[in-house]
């Protein structure tokens, strides 16, 4: 459950409230359930989770756009679950840019569906050749009659074969580069658009690629305007960057109290693990390490709360810092749990498979700092 007496300056009255309810939900209804044992059954579990996290309004504080609500909850979940994180994730990383740049229509038809976790989101943005580089974007959108026809392929894609909305980014015109790129609602449905395969990693996430192949939609399938799709796409991430950065914190916690509690119980040369400094120094290095990162992540997502426009640095901060952290913490974690640490079934096991993605997805690290010298060279 998030902890949230440190983070307290930077919380409202309703989210210490939120974070005790999400953290018994975790714990109670999604720690629970069993590990998907292959690719099929982790997508249908993200389906059944969704369903869980809509049917209970666990997915609210997306719609409200309550940043600090989101990140209380994925660190809930990061704890309890990397894969009901996920959803839940993705379900932000679809629904925001709706929030930011639809009109009122597509906001009436979509946001109560996706809330109740009936309407399940993916963000297509990266292509094979349009990774860290999203201005590369490959995929087109030209005009015909009142609608668009899209053609390209998407790669890497959470939800991809789930989904039953994408959100999709593509060129207008190739000529304007970054600003030349547009941002589409396409329902999983649309003919032409293809689920071409699964990519499997080696935690539970439904990952996988799609093709539009001509796919016709019509000219309300546009989001914002013309060209706004790369500032818009970039807003999103800016948005939810500290609630990666919260995901790392709930995981790292996780690993810490699997630490704890093996070193307290586990005795070797007459004496518990916990006896022994070297044992002691890492335990102090992953708690303060994570209070750090806790503190960089809801410094962010109460500056985006309380109005400021960009949180650029901040939020780039938050998410470099807390990934690295969540991964030497699950590292240390399964170093003092020893063989054990590294059988699949173990906790921590799962954890040091489900880490090592944060530290990529929505811009890596190494364009996090990009990023944050980027703006102290300004
Ligand atoms: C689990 C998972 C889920 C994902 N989900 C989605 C999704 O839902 N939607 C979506 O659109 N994408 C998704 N992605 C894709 C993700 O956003 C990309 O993997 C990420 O942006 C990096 O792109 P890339 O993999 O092509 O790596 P590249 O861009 O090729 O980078 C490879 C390496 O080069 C480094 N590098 C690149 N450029 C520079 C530079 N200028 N300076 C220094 N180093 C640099 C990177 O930091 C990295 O270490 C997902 C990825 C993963 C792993």
């Amino acid at each position: 459950m998030p902890d949230t007496r440190l983070i307290r300056t930077f919380l409202e009255p309703h989210h210490t409230p939120l974070a005790e309810r999400a953290g018994g939900f975790a714990t109670g209804e999604i720690a629970t359930r069993p590990e998907p044992a292959d690719d099929a059954s982790a997508r249908r579990e993200a389906r059944a989770l969704l369903g869980l996290l809509g049917g209970g309004g666990w997915l609210q504080p997306i719609l409200d756009l309550d940043l600090r609500g989101c990140c209380l909850m994925r660190e809930a979940l990061g704890e309890a679950s990397p894969l009901a994180d996920a959803v839940f994730a993705l379900q932000g990383l679809g629904t925001t840019p709706i929030l930011l740049g639809g009109t009122q229509a597509q906001k009436d038809r979509w946001l109560g569906p996706i809330a109740e976790g009936k309407v399940m989101t993916a963000f297509a943005m990266t292509e094979a050749e349009a990774g860290s580089d999203v201005a590369a974007i490959a995929t087109t959108a030209r005009h015909e009659g009142s609608g668009y026809v899209v053609t390209g392929a998407k790669t890497l894609i959470s939800n991809a074969g789930i989904a039953d909305l994408y959100v999709v980014f593509a060129s207008t015109d190739r000529a304007k580069g970054a600003k030349g790129i547009s941002c589409f609602l396409v329902p999983a449905n649309t003919f032409g658009l293809k689920f071409t395969r699964a990519q499997v990693l080696s935690a539970p996430h439904p990952l996988g690629e799609i093709a539009l192949d001509n796919c016709r939609v019509p000219a309300d399938a546009l989001l914002g305007a013309e060209g706004r799709g790369y500032g818009l796409g970039l807003a999103a991430l800016d948005r939810l960057r500290p609630t990666v950065a919260a995901a790392a914190c709930g995981m790292a916690a996780r690993a810490l109290t699997e630490a704890l509690a093996h070193v307290k119980q586990r005795r070797q040369f007459g004496t518990p693990l916990a006896q022994f400094q070297l044992v002691q120094q890492k335990l102090a290095r992953m708690a303060t390490d994570l209070t750090a990162a806790r503190l960089l992540t809801y410094r962010a997502a109460y500056e985006k709360d309380q109005g400021q426009e960009r949180i650029t640095s901040e939020a780039a901060m938050a998410k470099s810092f807390a990934t690295e952290m969540a991964q030497r913490a699950v590292d240390d974690a399964v170093q003092l749990i020893g063989g054990r640490g590294v059988l699949a079934d173990h906790p921590v096991d799962r954890l040091y498979r489900a880490v090592r993605a944060l530290r990529i997805y929505e811009g890596t690290t190494e364009i996090q700092q990009l990023i944050i010298a980027g703006e102290l060279l300004k």
